[in-house]
């Protein structure tokens, strides 16, 4: 028998059209490419996002059709999440950091009718304008006193394109499995691959940042500020989110400085801020530079790739922060677990509290979760057998768009996506990564964790960043070395890092040598790049092998 409950489709429009009918005087404050401080409303924005979706309708975007953005978060990049998916079409946010050649293959992989772009991305598309080869046309994000000279074909200014269009619009009843949004992952080999979110998916996990466990915990009390960029994965889906909830939004654009920040979050009374650990070391530095505090943060959410120890300890300890760590990924929607401490949890010492929120936290309720062997058996959630992650659930990946083999790959046919981090689970269901399955080293058979030696290493008070690779052994088969960038003006010396991380890991873990450069390379999303290390380091020969 089934229920007799209305089957209201869930769409991303319904989510703005909430925000506006509800919170319509709530704010959304950008900082813009420009310079100035942008400030309007959840019913303006709305007003513009459909007028947004007339000028689409009018350049011949259709139902399915991928428009492309290239953009900071600003609220023209919020009108255009709400008015290219509220139309039908698709949302497909590329990553300006992402080298050319990988631009080039996702623009012409999703193939993008149009891209618009913020005034610093123009240059780099005119570099890359002939080998777009869908692209139709360019809408650059300013206004007309801003509008360059460009050399980019059918270039429109957004001010001009959506001025001349009326206000009224109907969002249409879509079908909510109707793809909204594509984003790609960089992956650091092959070629990119892209998650193709749906309405329902969208939705959904907007829900969950709305729970009162989640790392978000959205709600209309907020002043949520996304660092983390809407071109990655969404800016964690928090567009979408502070929608539902009403929170009012700040959006720091090209500036993520600590000083930038910091200004931002004083002046507009940030209570909530999301981010990778790099931008809140930033943050830190600049605190303890200047003797400045934060007086309205509450919540620091930190994800992407794992924190310090001392990001936690100083946030909380110095600063009264709470901080919440979230694990999630591009195919994840993106997120999927909270670091948020059960109650049993609360009242422990500190430093054992730290030593929890240190993990990547526990599933959110719809993300299933198992940790794997080699063979796909399930391992036991002791909090010591590390296997592969895998995931399922209504806002995780189903398959790749337009890329069968690597699809193949990733997805059982059970129905799991394999994360490629490798975790333990403990029996409160936390997870704790130690490494992505590339970049383990294995030493004598044996698995060493880079990231357990790179935290470990930036654990010491002059270490700024830390990568530890794996560098061929003509005995051991692989050996760790432990690349470093110190703080500045710190002189510690490889042989003082090897005794102190002697306290801290096996004996067999420590590196064989410790190298210093001034900085280690990025990826397009911030994390450092192993790839790019072990490129470097290919011909590296060990001290006792040399
Ligand atoms: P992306 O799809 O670019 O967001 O990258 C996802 C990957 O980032 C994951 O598979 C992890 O390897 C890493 N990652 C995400 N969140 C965390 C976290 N909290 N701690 C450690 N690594 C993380």
């Amino acid at each position: 028998m089934y229920g007799l409950m209305m089957k209201t489709p869930l769409l991303t429009s319904s989510l703005i059209a909430y925000a506006a009918d509800y919170h319509g005087d709530t704010e959304i404050v950008s900082r813009t490419v420009e310079g100035p401080i942008h400030r309007y409303t959840y019913a303006q924005a709305q007003a513009r996002a459909k007028r947004l979706a007339n000028a689409l309708l009018g350049l011949g975007v259709r139902r399915g059709d991928r428009v492309a953005t290239m953009a900071w978060n600003g609220y023209r990049h919020i009108e255009l999440y709400f008015g290219i998916s509220g139309l039908g079409a698709v949302c497909h946010t590329v990553n300006p950091r992402l080298f050319a050649d990988q631009i080039v293959y996702i623009v012409n992989h999703a193939e993008d009718r149009f891209i618009f772009a913020d005034l610093t991305f123009v240059g780099l598309l005119e570099t890359l304008r002939d080998r777009l080869r869908p692209v139709e046309g360019y809408v650059v994000m300013t206004d007309p006193a801003h509008m360059p000279a460009t050399s980019l074909p059918n270039a429109i200014c957004y001010e001009t394109l959506i001025g001349e269009q009326p206000e009224a619009f109907e969002w249409p009843a879509l079908d909510e499995d109707l793809a909204s949004g594509l984003c790609y992952t960089s992956g650091t080999t092959g070629n990119p691959k892209g998650t193709l979110y749906s309405h329902r998916s969208t939705v959904l996990h907007s829900f969950s940042c709305c729970t009162a466990d989640h790392p978000l915990a959205a709600s209309c009390r907020e002043v949520i500020l996304p660092v983390v960029p809407m071109f990655h994965v969404q800016a964690w889906g928090i567009p979408y989110a502070a929608a539902l909830a009403g929170a009012k939004l700040v959006l720091p654009g090209p500036r993520l400085d600590g000083e930038s920040l910091h200004e931002l979050m004083e002046r507009e009374r940030v209570t909530m801020a999301a981010g990778v650990p790099t931008v809140w070391l930033g943050l830190l530095q600049y605190l303890a530079d200047t003797g400045k505090t934060l007086d309205h943060l509450d919540n620091l959410i930190v994800g992407g790739s794992a924190p310090p120890l001392s990001l936690i300890e100083a946030f909380e300890g110095d600063h009264g922060i709470e901080v919440v760590h979230a694990w999630g990924m591009t195919e994840t929607g993106p997120v999927a677990t909270t670091g948020r401490l059960k109650r049993k949890f609360q009242d422990l010492p500190l430093e054992a509290r730290h030593k929890i929120k240190l993990k990547q936290g526990r599933a959110l309720y719809g993300v299933e979760m198992k940790i794997v062997d080699d063979a796909g058996h399930s391992l036991p959630h002791d909090g010591k057998t590390a296997g592969q992650l895998m995931v399922r659930g209504p806002w995780v990946a189903s398959a790749y768009f337009g890329d069968e083999a690597a699809s193949a790959a990733a997805f059982d046919a059970e129905g799991w996506f394999a994360t490629g981090d490798v975790m333990t689970m403990d029996p409160d269901g936390y997870i704790h990564i130690t490494d992505r399955i590339k970049d383990l080293i294995k030493s004598g058979g044996e698995w060493i964790s880079s990231i357990d030696l790179e935290n470990a290493a930036t654990d010491h008070p002059e270490v700024a960043e830390a990568a530890a690779i794996a560098i061929a052994h003509p005995k051991w088969g692989e050996r760790p070395l432990l690349i470093v960038v110190r703080r500045d003006g710190a002189e510690v010396t490889g042989a003082q890092l090897r005794a102190f991380l002697a306290a801290k890991v096996a004996k067999w873990w420590l590196p064989d040598e410790v190298v210093f450069v001034g900085e280690l390379p990025h990826t397009a999303t911030g994390k450092v790049s192993k790839f790019e290390l072990r490129k470097r380091f290919a011909d590296h020969v060990l001290p006792d092998a040399r």
